[in-house]
């Protein structure tokens, strides 16, 4: 009997629906070659044009089926123009990794034949590593609600927990676990930090060092964020996974969204213990919305990360088996370098990159 799961799909703002549609379409087309799981996706409201409408950014049903979900697709949210009272953008993003406890923003950052990226060496597809970044502490544990005393100082409180660090960290190992298995990763987990000046990073060494004695086919090492930063730009190639606190994996990922090239291109995945949003680096693109032209391989790659991680959570390897191949379809598709969107230097709409994908995941190897 094949299992059925659910996938709750924001559609969101902007380019959202554009990029999610062909996406979703893409997903059932794999989902119907295997023969021990199939999917059902339903749609949930929410999102500055749901705000814009209802007043409501992220309704309580919507929630609750994203809580029910197996797992959650979100494209992007939030538009420039429309925001809450006090100014800031709708983001129901945020309120779903704080209320589903998606403690690990994972992402990706690789470099594939034919991308035109910034660093010029003939070692950039050799770019493949993952940052891991905590998300619900550290230096975001105020949430922008830090103490201002008058016009004299501010301050800002850094929070690490023993809880969330352990589970943190036994990701990051299980995750490097996997990538060698697949035949990607080196076995090799950084935590970043700066241990050299902050007691609350050396705390977060000491529990990765604890926690690191559970994985001993896995390196662990330790280095501090200034030097990371420095090897992410001089010798990417020898990273595989990086975890590290809130803020430093803030600033890390952009530089890793940078070493790619494009935003585009690049997936990420929010992942709890139970729950996870797969959702593309970037935001809701409002200045090419409604035109067809956005770049769909970072959702389609979001989706494919999705299939990865709920095939090794439910022990479904043909899951995890049509993720890679979907994967390895976008893969295809930009080495081929004939079928691409504009922010990649081509001249095709966002539905011909998708076919693209979709004809190179139906070709025989
Ligand atoms: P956010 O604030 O939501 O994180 P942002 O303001 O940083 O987002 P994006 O919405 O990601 O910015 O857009 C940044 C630039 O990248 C824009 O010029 C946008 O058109 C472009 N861009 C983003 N995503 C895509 C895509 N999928 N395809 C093509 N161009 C894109
Ligand atoms: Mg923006």
């Amino acid at each position: 009997m094949p299992r059925t799961f659910t996938i709750a799909v924001f559609e969101g703002d902007g380019i959202g629906p554009e990029i999610m549609a062909p996406t979703v379409a893409l997903v059932r087309d794999v989902a119907r070659r295997a023969g021990s799981f199939s999917l059902e996706f339903q749609p949930v409201p929410a999102g500055a044009g749901h705000y814009r409408e209802t007043g409501e950014s992220l309704p309580a049903a919507s929630l609750d089926t994203a809580r029910a979900a197996d797992a959650i697709l979100l494209s992007a949210m939030g538009l420039p123009e429309v925001r809450y009272p006090d100014g800031t953008e709708i983001s129901p993003q945020i309120e779903l990794r704080m209320k589903l406890g998606l403690f690990a923003g994972v992402r990706p950052v690789f470099v594939q034949p034919g991308q035109d990226v910034p660093l010029k060496s003939p070692r950039v597809t050799d770019i493949d590593f993952v940052i891991v970044r905590e998300s619900t502490e550290g230096l975001f544990a105020s949430h922008g609600k830090g103490t201002v005393d008058g016009d004299r100082e501010a301050r800002e409180t850094l929070v690490i927990t023993r809880a969330t660090s352990e589970k943190l960290f036994d990701f990051a190992f299980r995750l490097a676990r996997r990538r060698k298995a697949a035949g990607r990763g080196k076995g090799l987990v950084h935590c970043v930090d700066k241990a050299n000046v902050f007691q609350a990073f050396a705390f977060f060494r000491k529990v990765f060092r604890e926690r690191a004695a559970g994985f001993p086919d896995i390196r662990a090492e330790a280095a501090y964020v200034d030097a990371v930063a420095l090897s992410m730009v001089r010798n990417p190639w020898d990273l595989d996974v990086l975890v590290t606190e809130n803020m430093f994996g803030d600033i890390l990922s952009d530089l890793g969204a940078g070493l790619m090239g494009s935003l585009g291109l690049a997936p990420s995945a929010d992942i709890g213990e139970r729950h996870a949003v797969f959702q593309p680096c970037h935001g809701s693109a409002p200045d090419i919305a409604g035109r067809g032209v956005a770049n769909p391989m970072a959702m389609i790659l979001s989706a494919a990360m999705m299939l990865d991680w709920l095939g090794h959570e439910r022990g479904n390897g043909e899951m995890v088996a049509l993720g890679e191949a979907l994967r390895r379809a976008v893969s295809d598709v930009l080495a081929d370098g004939r079928v691409l969107t504009a922010d990649l230097g081509g001249t095709a709409g966002t539905d011909a990159v998708a076919a693209a994908v979709g004809a190179a995941l139906r070709a025989p190897v």
